[in-house]
Formats: C-alpha cells, sequence, structure tokens
C-alpha cells in the first residue's frame, strides 16, 4: 500500500471544504485535498445536459437518475449526479471537484434573520448578517437576473407565468439571486457565447455561465500554490491513533469506478466536508470499523430541509404553458413563510424537457419540527435513517393547500404526470444536520471527543435552514474556520 504522510487534510471539495482549504492555504498551510469525484475542469470531459445525458450524467449508473424522465441508459462513469435510496427518501449529491456546486441549480439565498436565530440562537446573527452572508455573496460571485431581460427573454415564461399565477392566488412572490453569471446569459441568448442555461445544462454540470466552487473558492486556493486536490480519492474509513493523529484508508479509482490502487493516509488534522451524508457515513462506519470515538449527538437532528416537490398541469395543456425553452437557472420564489398555518418557501423550477408540457414545477422549502436521524447498519454496511410520513406529513399539507390555492385561481390539477400521487415527498436535495454545531462539535465545528477532528460542512446545520442551504453552509464554514485558525488549532 502507498502510504502518504499530510500534516492537514480535508476530505470533500464541495461548499465546507473550499472555504477551508481557501483560508488555511491563505494562512500559509499545505492542505491535501481527497474528493472522492472527478476534477472535470482537468479532465478536460464536456457536462452533458439534460436533453442528452452523457458521462457526466450519474455517479457510476446504467440509467440516468435525475427527479423524472429517466429514459436514458447511460455507461457507468464517475459522473457529477449521485442519488443515495432509503426507504422513504431519495437523496441527490454532487461528486467531482467542486461537490454539490457542480450539480445545484445555484440559488444563493440568505435565510430569514428570525429563522436563522431560531435555527442557532447561539450564534450572533448581526455578525453573519453583517459580515459571513456579505463576504461569502462576494466570494460565490452571487448576481441577480436583469427586470428587463426576465421579462423579455422566452426562456423565462415559466417564471412570468408562475409569478403571476402566484399573485393572481395571493401569494408573494421575490426574485432569488444566483451564482450563474447573468451578464453571460445575456450574452447566450444574443448568440455571442456557447450556450449553458440556456442549453438545458444544470444537474450534470454546467460547462459555462455558472460560478461552481471550481471557479472561485477552490481556484483562489489553488493559486495560494498551498493546495492540492487529489480527485477520484475516495475515503473509506478513519481511525484514531494512539497519539491523537488519524490514518485514513483510500481508494484511487478510475474513471469506470475500479480500484486503481489502495492509499493510507497519515495526517495530524482533519477536516471531514464531505458533505452531510457523507460526513455522517465516514464516522459512523469508523466508528463501527475502527472504534472510532463517536459523540452521542452524532446522527441525531437530521432533515431534509423540509424538501418538498410537487406540481400543478394546466387542465387545458395548449391554453397557456411554460415555454418549450426554459432556462435552466430559477430566479423566482414565493414566500409564504410568515404565514402562520401554512409557512413555507418554494421555488419556481424550471422544467426544460424541450417541449411544453405545460406543467409548473415547484421545490417547496419547508420547516422540519419533526426532525430524523441516521444510523449506520454493519450488517448492510450500509447507512439508515429514521425518517417516513411522519416526518413529512406537515409538508405535505402545505403543498396540498399551496396547490389548491394555485388551482382554484388559476386553473390546473396537481400533476400526476410528474408524481405518482401528485406529491415528490422523498425528493430531497439538501440533506442537513447530524453533526449539529455546538451539540456533537465545539462552537467552531471541532469534534466533541476528539483533538484533532473537525467538521466543516451541511451537516453542521441542525436539519433546516428554511431556504436553499449553500449560503449558510458557506457562511457557517467561513466562521468556524476563522476562530478556528485564530484559536491556532492548525498551528
Ligand atoms: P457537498 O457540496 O455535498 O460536497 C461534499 C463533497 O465530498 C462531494 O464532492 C463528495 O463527492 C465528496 N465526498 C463525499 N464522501 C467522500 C469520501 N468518502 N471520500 C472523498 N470524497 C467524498 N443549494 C442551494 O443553496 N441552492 C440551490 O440552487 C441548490 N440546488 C441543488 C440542486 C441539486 C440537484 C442538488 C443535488 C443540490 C442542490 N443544492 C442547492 C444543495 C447544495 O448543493 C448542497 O447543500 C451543498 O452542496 C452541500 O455542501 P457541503 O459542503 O455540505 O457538501
Amino acid at each position: 500500500k502507498i502510504v502518504i504522510d499530510a500534516p492537514i487534510l480535508i476530505i470533500g471539495s464541495g461548499y465546507g471544504g473550499a472555504v477551508s482549504a481557501l483560508r488555511l492555504c491563505e494562512a500559509g498551510k499545505k492542505v491535501v485535498m481527497l474528493e472522492m469525484g472527478l476534477n472535470w475542469e482537468k479532465s478536460g470531459i464536456p457536462f452533458s445536459n439534460l436533453l442528452k445525458p452523457g458521462k457526466s450524467a450519474a455517479w457510476l449508473k446504467k440509467k440516468t437518475i435525475s427527479p423524472f424522465m429517466n429514459i436514458f441508459s447511460l455507461t457507468p462513469f464517475t459522473g457529477t449526479l449521485d442519488r443515495m435510496d432509503f426507504e422513504h427518501i431519495n437523496i441527490w449529491v454532487g461528486r467531482g471537484v467542486g461537490g454539490g456546486s457542480l450539480v445545484n441549480g445555484g440559488m444563493a439565498v440568505t435565510p430569514k434573520e428570525s429563522y436563522f436565530k431560531e435555527v442557532f440562537p447561539d450564534l450572533d446573527a448581526d455578525q453573519f448578517y453583517n459580515t459571513y452572508f456579505p463576504l461569502v455573496h462576494k466570494e460565490l460571485k452571487v448576481n441577480v437576473i436583469s427586470e428587463q431581460f426576465l421579462k423579455d427573454c422566452p426562456y423565462y415564461k415559466f417564471t412570468r407565468v408562475g409569478e403571476a399565477e402566484a399573485h393572481k392566488a395571493g401569494f408573494k412572490t421575490i426574485r432569488v439571486p444566483n451564482v450563474y453569471d447573468f451578464q453571460y446569459m445575456e450574452k447566450e441568448y444574443r448568440n455571442e457565447v456557447p450556450r449553458s442555461a440556456l442549453n438545458t445544462e444544470v444537474i450534470y454540470g454546467n460547462n459555462h455561465g455558472k460560478n461552481s466552487l471550481d471557479k472561485t473558492y477552490l481556484k483562489k486556493a489553488m493559486e495560494t500554490g498551498n493546495l492540492e486536490i487529489l480527485d477520484l480519492h475516495c475515503v473509506d474509513n478513519i481511525k484514531l491513533n494512539d497519539d491523537t493523529t488519524y490514518t485514513l484508508e483510500v481508494q484511487q479509482t478510475d474513471t469506470s469506478g475500479t480500484v486503481v490502487s489502495d492509499k493510507v493516509f497519515n495526517c495530524k488534522k482533519l477536516i471531514l466536508a464531505a458533505g452531510t451524508m457523507g460526513t455522517l457515513k465516514l464516522l459512523l462506519k469508523s466508528a463501527a470499523v475502527n472504534n472510532l470515538p463517536v459523540h452521542e449527538q452524532i446522527g441525531k437532528s437530521w432533515g431534509n430541509n423540509g424538501n418538498f416537490m410537487t406540481g400543478r398541469n394546466w387542465v387545458k395543456p395548449l391554453s397557456g404553458g411554460t415555454g418549450s425553452k426554459q432556462s435552466t437557472i430559477p430566479v423566482g420564489g414565493i414566500d409564504n413563510w410568515d404565514d402562520k398555518e401554512h409557512p413555507f418557501f418554494t421555488e419556481i423550477a424550471p422544467l426544460p424537457m424541450g417541449m411544453d408540457v405545460a406543467t409548473a414545477l415547484y421545490l417547496l422549502i419547508n420547516r422540519v419540527d419533526k426532525k430524523g436521524s441516521v444510523s449506520y447498519d454493519a450488517s448492510t454496511k450500509k447507512l439508515s435513517l429514521d425518517w417516513n410520513g411522519s416526518n413529512t406529513a406537515k409538508m405535505r399539507e402545505n403543498a396540498d393547500y399551496f396547490i389548491k390555492k394555485m388551482n382554484r385561481a388559476n386553473g390546473g390539477t396537481r400533476s400526476h404526470f410528474l408524481f405518482n400521487n401528485g406529491f415528490g415527498a422523498d425528493v430531497c436535495y439538501h440533506p442537513l444536520g447530524g453533526c449539529v454545531l455546538g451539540k456533537a462539535t465545539n462552537e467552531y465545528g471541532k469534534l466533541k471527543d476528539h483533538d484533532n477532528l473537525y467538521v466543516l460542512d451541511g451537516s453542521l446545520i441542525p436539519g433546516t435552514i428554511g431556504v436553499n442551504p449553500f449560503m449558510t453552509i458557506t457562511a457557517i464554514a467561513e466562521y468556524c474556520i476563522e476562530n478556528l485558525i485564530r484559536q491556532n488549532e492548525f498551528a
């Protein structure tokens, strides 16, 4: 086995990992980052779009795994989109250098301050709203679509129709910022540059336009000369040594998923940023196979961020429609959060199928009043999730209320075309929690019962944040790593 020593190791190159890497590298530390997915930029392999799924479409699967219309067969490849299936919920995640930023819709939403305070009563909200959220807004290159372009562009008919219908039903709409460069989008619309968002590229990666982490945090970190990213390196388990260092068993694969090398990494400091599910799997599996100490709070307070998909079909399909051409980048949302009976936020989502399917798609984000929990089943060697219909009951009620109110005002039916019964309770894009800040960790993400192990990713957020989560994950990572460095944790 090849043995490699690295003082500071980061597992995962998503938001938490990228922030940690940049700030440590800026502080002059040498950092090695292990990422199980491919470095797409370095590979030179283009991302594929929704209508012609290719290499990037799915993580080692024989068929596409988008939430709908999986009619395409694939040759297994280490693609960007992966799905983990549990009994009552399917969880989608991004794989590759950049993590979820490669596949996500780029919606960059700052949570409501009142809800942030409720979720994180111990954090100084003023500091977050004055310092960390503005900082990540800048670093992630967040921008907003021009109202004129939105009004004129045929690719945004789905948003205009969605907003007009929401207003008619008495709902309040909001403009949603994004990391996709809208100046670029205007140029693609004028055919001055290659098309990406206007060419159905998104959940299998964007070839242009989107400021994913490889274009922002990771690029800056690489420019310091202190970061080494090893892609196609999957960490299998972690062992705590007597001298408080860690040893990791790692498998390097090729793009067909075949193991090409078994490696061992030794490190003094270990940052887990493998995303909520990845981090929980590593911790809980390592506890089972290596007796890694895990605090009793690990696996607790897990949630789907209230994700609940639903949709509407028009009664007379061709009478209205959402447009045959649709941008993949959502810019509109419905904000019903302050309604005491039915608090939710929903994205007016695109459905770029290449034809007018006269269907509106919504991803609701609800409160998560009943949390779930995650454990590791040693017999199946898989994570198991304590989560069922009782956790999503209130979300379903909200979706039902929303769809009925929209249909009463505008016509249409709940979409059975998209989901079996019109409700996608099992669709989760935002797994959060299980390693909650201040509970399973200290106030800055250092794991309890450990001297040199840190968690900096979505698992720090207790299952809910009320809006799309990457702004919050990034802001919390900034806050934690700044304080950890200040406390000389990485000296
Ligand atoms: P991740 O970004 O998930 O990164 C973790 C990384 O660790 C991955 O690259 C993974 O491959 C790697 N990894 C995991 N296990 C291992 C291992 N054992 N060894 C080595 N590497 C490992 N959020 C928003 O805010 N706005 C949106 O518009 C939005 N849209 C979304 C659309 C989709 C289809 C999906 C799936 C998600 C979306 N999200 C969105 C959610 C957002 O992308 C995630 O919340 C975010 O990426 C989580 O960040 P993270 O740092 O916790 O981990």
